[in-house]
């Protein structure tokens, strides 16, 4: 059935729609070109319109119009999804959900906000009442937090409450579905998991309510050290040191430093370091283990000083960011290492074809490196024989050189989330082809 959207536009009428063809395409598209796989997919894919709701209520009209004219829907937040999540495959109407942004309510612990807000924007508030959130990706700056759970697994702060997907790190949402006669429903506690990093394929999520944690008064760290196994095994120490509190633990091999061009005054030479966030109240404790793996600080500085650099966005996929600026044939992988030895392993079987950078995070109350390696791309081939060698050799790789749900991070889909697809969306209009078991 061919769709006739100036009918649609008419019908819409009054939310904001979008029309401009630029703009529909720049709407369209997020940062899957990490991905030289991705990229050759999907840089022509686009969007019929872009839709941007104001209220529950405009989403609800939106959601009726799809269904009745049977249009494909992709739910956008910020687009700074890694993996072409938020890139619609068969035209139709992106929802973009930036303007619905209100801070329901704050209280002791807990957030309500829309969907739309920006993290860094939440955050703000949340610390003036002493809170902030328990993780935040890299990209907080921009990113939504309907998208972080849409699409994001964890970051800054997953040191400490594991990730998004762990029991106890959303404790409501409010989703609308694509029934045919759509309605607001809400999901608590496990039934949260439904549509967490379902990459916006079974409903729009308008609202959530998430625990937070205490707000501390961070100091940005840098730490050098004579070879990369010490950085190793020192970040491994610190993530276990349960009393240091820190929020982010991450370890960069010094074939990654060049890439980092605001932190070059810093460094005397290229060096193995960590990138840290801890409380200032543990720097003593700190320092004393640095010293006990022969390393150095070279940088510290506290959040609230104008002048500091900000280290988080040097960290998780932002430093497949950094070196991507200086050489966008760096692309990237997203391993579970699960021990510092499979971590050596690695380092030294792959050498500088595949940098190594560690991030430690709590899985299952046990802290465990997790890579974000930079891999120097030379074919597709090639690129699979490393995942395969990682695979063949224990580690687990959350592949991010595809757009199918199934072939990321799960392996495989969560019964319950395919399950609810088929009541929210039994037409399967949602971020079509991204939810392979669907068919
Ligand atoms: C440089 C860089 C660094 C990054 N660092 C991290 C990191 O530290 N940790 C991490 O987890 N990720 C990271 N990411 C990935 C991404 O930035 C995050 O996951 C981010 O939180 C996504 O938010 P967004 O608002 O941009 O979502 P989008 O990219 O717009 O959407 C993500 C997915 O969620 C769906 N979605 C969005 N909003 C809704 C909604 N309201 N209802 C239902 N579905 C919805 C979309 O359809 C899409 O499938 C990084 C990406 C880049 C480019």
């Amino acid at each position: 059935m061919t769709i006739d959207y100036q009918l649609i536009i008419e019908e819409l009428k009054p939310i904001k729609i979008i029309q401009e063809a630029e703009k529909i395409k720049q709407l369209s598209l997020d940062y899957y070109y990490f991905s030289p796989i991705l990229e050759k997919q999907l840089g022509e894919k686009k969007a019929d319109l872009v839709v941007i709701p104001n209220t529950e209520e405009d989403v609800l009209k939106v959601a009726q119009i799809c269904v009745k004219y049977k249009i494909p829907l992709t739910v956008r937040g910020a687009g700074t999804g890694n993996y072409g999540q938020c890139i619609p495959l068969n035209g139709g109407i992106v929802l973009d959900m930036s303007e619905m942004k209100k801070i329901k309510w704050i209280k002791s612990g807990v957030a309500c906000v829309e969907a739309g807000i920006k993290i860094s924007v939440l955050e703000k508030e949340t610390k003036k009442h002493g809170w902030e959130l328990r993780m935040i990706p890299s990209t907080y700056k921009i990113a939504t937090l309907g998208g972080f759970f849409g699409g994001g697994s964890g970051g800054i702060g997953s040191i400490n409450y594991g990730q998004l997907k762990d029991r106890g790190n959303l404790y409501r949402v409010k989703v609308i579905t694509l029934e045919d006669e759509p309605k607001i429903i809400e999901l608590k506690g496990d039934e949260t998991r439904q549509i967490n990093h379902a990459y916006g394929t079974n409903g729009i999520i308008t609202e959530l309510e998430i625990p937070l944690a205490p707000s501390y008064n961070w100091l940005d760290v840098i730490v050098t050290f004579p070879d990369f196994i010490k950085a190793l095994k020192f970040g491994q120490e610190l993530a276990d040191s349960d009393g240091i509190v820190k929020k982010l633990v991450s370890i960069q091999a010094k074939s990654i430093v060049k890439y980092f061009s605001s932190l070059k005054p810093y460094f005397e030479k290229e060096q193995d370091c960590a990138l840290l966030s801890v409380d200032e109240n543990s720097l003593f404790s700190l320092q004393e283990l640095v010293k006990q793996y022969d390393g150095e600080i070279i940088y510290q500085q506290n959040l609230s000083n104008i002048n500091h650099v900000n280290l988080i966005e040097f960290t998780w996929n932002h430093t497949t960011f950094h070196a991507r600026n200086i050489d966008p044939t760096i692309t990237y992988l997203q391993t579970f290492f699960f021990t510092i030895e499979k971590v050596e392993q690695m380092y030294k079987y792959f050498g500088d074809e595949v940098m190594m950078h560690i991030e430690f995070l709590r899985v299952a109350g046990k802290a465990i490196p997790a890579g974000l390696q930079l891999v120097k791309f030379s074919t597709e081939e090639r690129l699979n024989e490393i995942i395969k060698y990682h695979e063949d050799n224990g580690a687990f790789i959350a592949n991010p050189h595809t757009y199918i749900l199934e072939d990321g991070g799960r392996k495989s889909i969560e019964p319950e989330q395919l399950n609810f697809k088929k009541k929210v969306d039994p037409y399967g209009l949602m971020n079509q082809g991204k939810m392979r078991s669907w068919k």
